[in-house]
């Protein structure tokens, strides 16, 4: 870091900023985490310096058998270790770029597919008009329940049969609750679809033991590494034998070029710290900490989506106190509480305004923080919300205290006041 301060201050003094901001403040943003130093260690490697189109053994390059290759295949091995997959990619870029790989492999443009709906809590990638999936495919719907914000499978269901989809894509941003994919492997089987499981957010607590597994049930299942998983930003495939050579090809050569080595080395890294016992005492946390904070915000009046969560993350509707989703987002912000607005299934709102806020318990489950810590957040985020202006000085400095006994990256020293 010396050698980068040296030569680039501007960069280096951004590099700080950002520690102490994410140091300084409560982090509820549900798609982050903190990866630990020994993930960026592996990241900030000489692997950057590689390259290595091709895969472990089938290079294209030379100089990839002393450790690229036995890298790339060590975060093979143990992503399919870790998930009970039969195979692992281990090279996509980004969640996004996963994803376009797995349409890739099984549809063609103008194919129909089967997403949950963005405005109810899907991605992008799974049929946004303005995204590629939107554009090149003919994207079909389904949403949550108006009474209780749960996915009806009976109509997803009805909607497979009348539109008799290629591939059917299970997964989410912004749902709080687990998916049947019992039910969807049914559906697939009826109509002949693909199915595959968007498992981003989640995998994590998969990984924990303390989410059910897609990888029985789908055909293949994407995922990011850097949400509740912990690992370096990043994604991975995992299918099954009848689909691995048509992921492989689909993501390199058919989406992508050279691999980042570095990550897929901190992608190990990260993979073999989600083995470790402790672990699954972490995703314990996460569900503990985002129900309690959840039940805490119910119990201060807020309407939470489905009642609560069963997961890492949970939707709360702010137009109750007079807020718009935006406006709840500035005003916690100016408190020191880091989270986003976000569209809650049926909203009135426009998604860049919407009614609701969106908060996740990866990063404070990481700073050890526990559901006694949780009620407290769920009391500095109403007074946020709901005080004088005056107040938001004052929930800063309460949420410097919180931040200061349960730090981030402890051993960058004392946290800086806020
Ligand atoms: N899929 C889901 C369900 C996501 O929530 C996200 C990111 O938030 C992605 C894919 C895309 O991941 P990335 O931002 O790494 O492209």
């Amino acid at each position: 870091f010396d050698q980068l301060r040296a030569l680039d201050p501007q960069v280096a003094d951004g590099l700080i900023t950002e520690l102490d901001r994410q140091r300084s403040k409560l982090q509820l943003i549900a798609s982050e985490n903190f990866a630990s130093p020994a993930v960026m260690a592996a990241q900030a490697s000489v692997l950057t310096n590689k390259y290595a189109e091709g895969y472990p053994g089938k290079r294209y390059y030379g100089g990839c058998e002393e450790a690229v290759d036995p890298l790339e295949q060590l975060a093979i091995d143990r992503a399919k270790q870790v998930f009970g997959a039969a195979h692992a990619n281990v090279q996509p870029h980004s969640g996004a770029s996963a994803n376009i790989a797995a349409y890739f492999a099984t549809v063609a443009p103008g194919d129909k597919v089967l997403a949950m709906s963005l405005p109810h809590g899907g991605h992008l990638t799974h049929g946004m008009p303005i995204n590629f999936s939107g554009k090149w495919f003919d994207v079909v719907s389904y949403g949550v329940r108006e009474d209780d914000h749960r996915i009806d499978m009976d109509e997803v269901r009805r909607l497979a049969r009348e539109h008799r989809p290629k591939l059917i894509i299970a997964g989410w941003s912004a749902y709080p609750r687990q998916l049947d994919f019992e039910a969807f492997r049914s559906i697939a089987d009826e109509v002949d679809a693909v199915l595959m499981c968007d498992a981003a957010h989640f995998i994590g607590l998969v990984a924990a033991g303390v989410h059910p597994s897609p990888v029985p049930y789908c055909d293949i299942v994407t995922f990011t590494t850097h949400k509740t998983l912990r690992g370096p930003r990043g994604a991975i495939i995992l299918t099954n034998e009848q689909w691995a050579r048509k992921i492989d090809k689909a993501v390199f050569p058919g989406t992508q070029g050279g691999p980042l080595e570095h990550v897929i080395a901190a992608k190990a890294v990260a993979l073999k710290e989600a083995m470790d016992p402790g672990f699954k005492e972490y995703g314990q946390r996460i569900l503990d900490d985002a129900r309690a904070l959840a039940a805490g915000l119910v119990e201060r009046g807020y309407r939470v989506t489905s009642g609560g969560t069963d997961t890492h993350l949970f939707l709360a509707d702010v137009t109750p106190r007079g807020l718009t989703g935006a406006e709840a987002e500035a005003r916690c912000d100016a408190a020191g509480i880091v989270l986003n607005k976000n569209a809650i299934p049926f909203d009135t709102h426009p998604p860049a305004v919407a009614s609701g806020i969106r908060a996740g318990a990866s990063c404070v489950a990481t700073q050890g923080m526990g559901t006694a810590e949780m009620a407290r957040v769920a009391e500095l985020i109403d007074r946020a919300l709901t005080g004088a202006e005056s107040e938001l000085g004052a929930v800063r400095a309460e949420v410097g205290e919180l931040v200061t006994a349960f730090p981030a990256y402890p051993q960058a020293g004392p946290v800086p006041p806020t």
